[in-house]
């Protein structure tokens, strides 16, 4: 790469700045830029200035609770719990008990959000009891947000009675081919939770190196599309060898530079009004690229006092601090302000004072 495509990169980034949106030609130009030229560090660059100012208060660190794991017989090419894949071979769910103790053990440890995640195979009555126990449990002020399957009109509003305050609702590549779900059944489902009154969040995953710069182009514009609006986040999750799935064993991995140019490029993407970004694997070069969303979690079957993340074990709230530490970015210590309306977040004074009740309600907890 030469002057040329340096100049047209700043030339892009000046556009970004001015609130020029991007095209699907500017996304094949940044997209076909190799990871590890200037010109790709210069766009991570921008990423992490563009959420430092969207995102003043710093990096948060949400909490992933799997409510179950079970292996799902659609088997889905690129899903990690198709039975296929052989990641999960047996079949395990919290109890209401459990989960409430693990919402609270990684509320207390400083989770901004506590995310709840089920499989496509999981009876929506169980996982909204389940919510419904973690909800009065848990601090007003944290946040809860639904990972859910395709589900109905009604089952949203569910979702939103019993006290999620957002949603979030993954994009896959190869949609329809890699997966038993056809491409406008995800468009459908946002719709549902939007209609609910759920702010969205979505990722694009899992991003492997056989998707071409077309297909990433058009998902990370669908994502933007997606998420566009609400206060939640957008993210990139590539597919990993530890999901064990004959799409990894026939394509390998893309590297983490290469996620940390996908993570840049959507940040400059969606627009302002998403404020999040967000990666699932804890990753400190891909999280330099402006990520202000990361997980800690559990999983069922594990003790409950062990609150580390499900697919990254040894990934607690703690390691997730050390983490934002380790790239420079200031942690948010409070309840999440993503999945709000951004006036909510600078009313510096109300913040302040809603901080304060967080951390006092968690010293009566612990
Ligand atoms: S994506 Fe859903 S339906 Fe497909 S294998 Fe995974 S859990 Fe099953």
């Amino acid at each position: 790469m030469g002057t040329f495509d340096l100049i047209r990169t700043r030339d892009l980034l000046q556009k970004t700045r001015e609130g020029g949106p991007v095209n699907r030609g500017d996304l094949l130009s940044l997209l076909a830029l190799p990871a590890e030229s200037t010109e790709s560090l210069t766009i991570m660059s921008e990423a992490r200035h563009v959420s430092e100012e969207l995102t003043p208060s710093g990096g948060e660190v949400h909490a992933l609770l799997f409510v179950n794991s079970w292996p799902c017989d659609a088997n889905c090419a690129c899903c990690p719990l198709a039975a296929q894949n052989g990641l999960v071979a047996t079949r395990s769910e919290i109890t209401e008990q459990d989960v409430v103790g693990w919402a609270h053990s990684l509320e207390a440890d400083g989770a901004a959000a506590i995310h709840l995640k089920c499989t496509c195979n999981y009876p929506m009555k169980d996982y909204l009891r389940r919510a419904e126990a973690v909800r009065d449990a848990l601090c007003p002020e944290t946040l809860m947000v639904a990972h859910v399957p395709r589900i109905t009109g009604t089952e949203a509003l569910d979702l939103a009675r019993v006290g999620f305050g957002g949603a979030c609702h993954s994009l896959r590549l190869r949609e329809g081919t890699d997966s038993v779900f056809p491409p406008d059944s995800r468009i459908q489902t946002v719709e549902k939770l939007r209609e609910a009154g759920l702010p969205i969040g979505t990722m694009l995953e899992p991003v492997g190196p056989e998707h071409t710069n077309e297909e990433l182009a058009d998902a990370i514009l669908a994502c933007a599309k997606f998420v566009g609006g609400s206060g939640g986040y957008a993210g990139v999750a590539r597919r990993t060898a530890l999901m064990g799935s004959a799409l990894t064993a026939k394509f390998g991995m893309i590297g983490e530079l290469r996620l940390a140019q996908l993570l840049a490029i959507t940040r400059l993407t969606i627009s302002p009004s998403v404020r999040g970004l967000c990666l699932e694997e804890p990753l400190e070069d891909a999280t330099f690229a402006g990520v202000n969303v990361l997980f800690a979690g559990a999983l069922p079957g594990s003790p409950k006092t062990k609150t580390e993340h499900p697919l990254w074990p040894n990934t607690t709230v703690h390691d997730i601090f050390s983490l934002y530490h380790g790239v420079n970015t200031t942690v948010w210590a409070g309840p999440s302000l993503l999945f709000r309306d951004k006036d909510e977040t600078t009313q510096n004074a109300s913040m302040e004072q809603t901080v304060a009740r967080f951390w006092a309600k968690r010293e009566t907890v612990e």
